[in-house]
């Protein structure tokens, strides 16, 4: 039946495709069954067969060969080699990609792990997933953009010889490698850890995409956070994973797992430890504040949202016991899915366009939930509460700013429908917000969101604006040796939300320290405090200057560095732009200095 649809009928039914069942869609065809490995091949030993798992990738109209779908493009080149390996051919007569058993190495093609082809769809078929798991009505509730121009993400399953992965804005790419003796390569485009790790940075960079800013340690941390706490989440959402996961813990997913460690077996071929990072980390901020690498600090976040998921669930447990439920294991974890997406990802639409701190996640978690359930029925946010706080990040559920903020009359389907008119709004509106009057102000971000609730109920609508500037910081002193007398650039800005009524939700913002031009005294202590707040912002900034520079973590580098298979060391890149410093992270897998 399905070779029967044309291009038309596709797209009528892609659009659809959120009111279609699982089923449905596999009924019509709409969806591709794919053999990836759901965990790295390498690490799961006797579980093997159940780590090549099948899953159902949306079937797109213009699917071609590569694979090459309508946000991603595989392209199997080696830098190293500089040898373009042939890509896997799509058949849209029967609908699926044909892997050449010529594809790779011969001797060993009778397995999966050694047929290029079988990479090239391996890798795409989990980014693919991933990015449609964050644009469900269940998590985002839209497309999520790219950080970059262009529509295509490009994954390069073979980018050489190295046992690392990266994200890279500039060559729009997540490049995979590959290491070891060759007849025993390990391939990280076979990681599914690696893979969901790096595909969480892109999400990230297209969603605030000033979060590559190396600004402090924590926005850098954050970045990790994200990409990690994506592969613990791909991994829990896998139904053969869950099963597995199911025996081992019993539903208490405070115990170890195989979705809880990252990266096994790449881990002990590459560092000999047994895994690169854990989502049962017990890291809190004192235990890794004399510590200047941002990988351990994400694992204070990643612990924390684990326990804080671990603990929900089981309260849920003790609710159901109590309610006379009999739910299995299985299922609890299934709600686990559902509420573990909504808790961790959806706070993402709250957060400020710009240096993201740890206390900002933790206020947009609790905001976040407050905004779908005001009334907390279980008590779920003192488990948050309680978590934020023993792991040592700051948190408040406050609305009080909200609250204050009184503005001038307007009219949100205005706001909401043109960015000039969202910059009016701005810029009108600029001694409650605190913005310096001589500031430029940009409208960074202007979109909205339509989520549901697991019983299928909806959200109330979000749109969400993002307004930024920049204001200079000079490096003066000799302790900023050859960068002495130079600029570099504190971003400020802010996120607000409003509902479809008009009603703030909730207002993050990044301060800056510019003069406020103000006459009223409600205004003038309320801005007074807030240049407070931003000059604190620019004594950290000045600080972390200092400090990458002493421990040799800065460095100029070539325009010419961004192309797929150049890669450098991302210790720092900075640039220059408008006679200011721009300090950049380029968001890879591990740091070098593990090894
Ligand atoms: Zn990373």
């Amino acid at each position: 039946m399905k070779s029967k649809w044309n291009v038309t009928d596709y797209i009528n039914l892609y659009q659809a495709n959120h009111l279609l069942s699982k089923d449905n869609k596999a009924a019509l065809g709409m969806v591709i069954p794919v053999k990836v490995y759901i965990q790295d091949p390498y690490a799961s030993g006797t579980l093997e067969k159940q780590v090549l798992s099948e899953i159902q990738v949306a079937r797109e109209p213009e699917l071609m060969n590569g694979p090459t779908s309508s946000r991603i493009a595989v392209v199997d080149y080696d830098a190293d080699l500089n040898v373009l390996a042939p890509a896997v051919i799509w058949n849209g007569k029967e609908g699926c990609f044909e892997i050449s058993k010529q594809s790779g190495n011969v001797r060993l093609a009778e397995k999966h792990k050694d047929l290029w082809q079988f990479h090239q769809v391996n890798v795409w078929a989990i980014v693919q997933s991933i990015l449609s798991m964050f644009e469900t009505s269940f998590v985002l509730g839209r497309s999520a953009p790219w950080g970059f121009e262009g529509n295509r993400l490009i994954i390069v399953p073979h980018a050489g010889y190295m046992d690392n992965a990266f994200y890279d804005r500039h060559s729009k790419s997540i490049q995979l490698y590959y290491f070891g003796p060759e007849n025993e390569r390990i391939y990280t485009c076979l990681d599914h850890d690696i893979i969901a790790h790096e595909t969480g940075h892109a999400i990230l960079d297209g969603l605030r995409p000033y979060y590559l800013e190396d600004s402090s340690l924590q926005t850098t941390a954050f970045h990790e956070f994200i990409a990690d706490i994506t592969a613990v989440f791909s991994a829990l959402r896998n139904n053969n994973l869950r099963q597995i996961m199911a025996e081992q813990t019993q539903g208490n997913i405070a115990k170890e797992s195989v979705v809880a460690n990252l990266a096994e077996g790449f881990s002990r071929y590459s560092t000999g430890k047994e895994y690169i990072r854990s989502a049962l980390a017990k890291d809190t901020v004192d235990s890794v504040k004399d510590k200047f690498c941002p990988y351990e600090w994400s694992k204070v976040l990643t612990g924390a949202m684990w326990e804080i998921l671990s603990r929900i669930v089981a309260k849920r447990k003790q609710i159901l016991i109590k309610e006379g439920r009999g739910d299995s294991v299985y299922q609890l974890l299934w709600w686990a899915v559902m509420r573990f997406q909504r808790i961790i990802f959806q706070p993402l639409d709250f957060l400020p366009p710009a240096d993201v701190q740890f206390s900002d996640y933790a206020n947009a978690v609790l905001q976040a939930d407050q905004v779908i359930y005001p009334d907390d029925k279980y008590q779920f946010r003192e488990i948050m509460r309680d978590v934020f706080k023993q792991r040592g990040v700051y948190c408040e559920e406050c609305c009080e700013d909200v609250e204050s903020l009184n503005f001038y009359p307007y009219d949100i389907r205005r706001i909401m429908l043109s960015r000039t008119d969202a910059y009016h709004f701005i810029n009108q509106n600029r001694r409650q917000l605190c913005i310096p009057a001589n500031q430029d102000i940009s409208v960074s971000e202007l979109y909205q969101t339509d989520k549901t609730l697991p019983n299928g109920s909806k959200h109330p609508r979000e749109i969400i604006l993002q307004y930024t500037w920049r204001e200079d910081v000079l490096l003066k002193g000799k302790q900023f040796g050859h960068l002495n007398g130079e600029s570099a650039s504190l971003l400020c800005g802010g996120t607000i939300v409003f509902d479809d009524r008009g009603n703030v939700l909730s207002w993050m913002r990044k301060p800056g320290c510019g003069k406020q031009e103000t006459s009223r005294k409600r205004l003038r202590s309320h801005c007074k405090q807030e240049v407070e707040a931003g000059q604190k912002r620019k004594d950290d900034l000045l600080n972390y200057i200092k400090n990458r520079l002493d421990r040799g973590y800065f460095g100029f580098i070539d325009d010419d560095r961004f192309e797929i298979g150049k890669t450098i060391k991302p210790v720092c890149t900075s640039t220059r732009s408008d006679g200011t410093i721009r300090m950049e992270v380029r968001p890879n897998l591990r740091h070098w200095d593990d090894a």
